[in-house]
């Protein structure tokens, strides 16, 4: 049986995941659940799966849970902050934690149940973008399993050699397994077809309007500028231990194929589906055994067109500024995902262009002084002088 800590349980991913969980209760049982804000749903899912511990962001919306729990007779115990999600994830009960919150807030709760051993499902891909061979050292060290939920990533995984080894034992050996390179597949976002000079004007819900995929807001902005591809290069690079020439993006609209692995012997294996998580979020919870998702299964009587293009690197800047970070490693992918971070939310909240989203990342990466990622401290310290630069770079554009 399967003891789950849900980090992120009220988004996207987190709600994906519960419907799967609801669907095997015999395999599956939730022990802690975490959300930021939305304390009415966390309620909800606490009335439903009963697990030992809720988790929230502030003390105020603590308060508040604790009254709709005590208002509905649930034993749940109550807690919030950083420390909160710590204790949820390294719970002793639980021995599977999903880490599904957006950005750098998920890196302390996934690297803990990191080193503590936890079987990790990892949505997050920004922790890992962050911290990478620290987390990958975490997980190598404490013997822990991580299985990626990211639909390209999870791809990979099935077509790769050995995707039994789940604790990155096989990491760095692909090469010489035979595998020539990885096509992470991208669908191009809502703006793939746009007139350049339209983007400048885009509106939050217009770059939130995914074709294929439902998904977070921030997670969508990022399919709109690519960055989120750019990010998934990075995530890719660390997970498997290629580099980024062994990784090519590829552009295929329909969202079919969610990734491949070209072989030596001029094999393609490629995995195929509905565009819907739950279906990875099926194989995390499952592996090493397939479950039932709930998901329509493919027809491909229905299946026009698979095409494919290459990425256009003028209208989606972001890709080429990943694999620079990537390529000049220490701190630069957490400076990276910080600046993104910053500028994403300035453009949800209308205080930014669209197409300054690049630029303030950009002109972060410009402005800060590489060094290593030696420590957790190091990488958060980057992490919050980056937010400052982007912020200071995003005042300097709007003057
Ligand atoms: P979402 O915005 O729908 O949900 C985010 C979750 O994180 C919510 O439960 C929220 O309460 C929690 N959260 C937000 N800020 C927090 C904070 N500061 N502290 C603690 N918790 C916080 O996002 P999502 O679309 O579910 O994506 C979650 C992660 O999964 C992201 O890293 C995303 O890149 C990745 N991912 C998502 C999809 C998808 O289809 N949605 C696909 C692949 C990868
Ligand atoms: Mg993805």
């Amino acid at each position: 049986m399967r003891h789950i800590c849900v980090l992120g349980s009220t988004g996207s991913i987190g709600v994906n995941t519960l419907h799967v969980v609801r669907e095997h209760s015999e395999l599956f049982k939730i022990e802690a659940l975490t959300a930021h804000s939305n304390v009415e749903l966390l309620a909800q899912q606490c009335q439903e799966f009963h697990p030992r511990l809720a988790v929230v962001g502030t003390s105020d919306a603590a308060k508040s849970l604790k009254n709709l729990l005590s208002m509905k007779g649930i034993q749940t115990e109550v807690s919030y902050g950083p420390a909160g999600l710590v204790e949820a994830s390294t719970m002793a009960d639980v021995n599977t934690v999903m880490a599904a919150i957006v950005g750098a807030a998920g890196l302390l709760p996934t690297m803990e149940a990191a080193k503590a051993g936890k079987r990790i499902l990892l949505a997050n891909k920004e922790a890992l973008v962050m911290s990478g061979d620290l987390f990958m050292g975490a997980v190598a060290q404490s013997g822990s399993e991580l299985l990626p939920i990211d639909s390209e990533h999870n791809a990979i995984y099935q077509c790769l050699p050995d995707a039994n080894t789940s604790n990155g034992g096989s990491r760095g050996q692909y090469p010489s397994l035979g595998v020539v390179e990885v096509l992470l597949t991208a669908s191009g976002g809502p703006f793939r077809k746009m007139p350049l000079a339209e983007l400048v004007n885009v509106t939050p819900d217009q770059a939130c309007a995914h074709p294929n995929w439902v998904m977070g807001r921030k997670i969508s902005v990022d399919s709109a500028t690519m960055m989120n591809k750019g990010l998934e290069l990075i995530e890719a690079h660390y997970l498997f231990g290629l580099s980024a020439d062994q990784i090519r993006v590829l552009i295929h609209p329909q969202s079919v194929i969610h990734s491949m692995v070209r072989y030596v012997d001029g094999s393609v294996i490629a995995q195929l589906g509905q565009p819907d998580m739950k279906t990875p979020i099926a194989y995390g919870l499952g592996w090493p055994h397939r479950i039932h998702a709930g998901v329509e299964s493919l027809d491909f009587m229905k299946l026009k067109d698979l095409t494919f293009e290459d990425a256009d690197t003028t209208r989606f800047p972001s890709l080429n500024l990943a694999v620079s970070a990537l390529q000049a490693g220490g701190c630069m992918p957490t400076v990276l995902n910080a600046s993104n971070e910053v500028a994403v939310a300035a453009f949800l909240n209308h205080e930014l262009r669209f197409t300054d989203i690049s630029q303030v990342v950009e002109r972060t990466l410009n402005q800060f002084k590489n060094c290593q990622a030696s420590s957790l401290e190091v990488i958060l310290e980057a992490d919050q002088l980056a937010r400052v630069i982007s912020s200071q770079v995003m005042k300097e554009m709007s003057s």
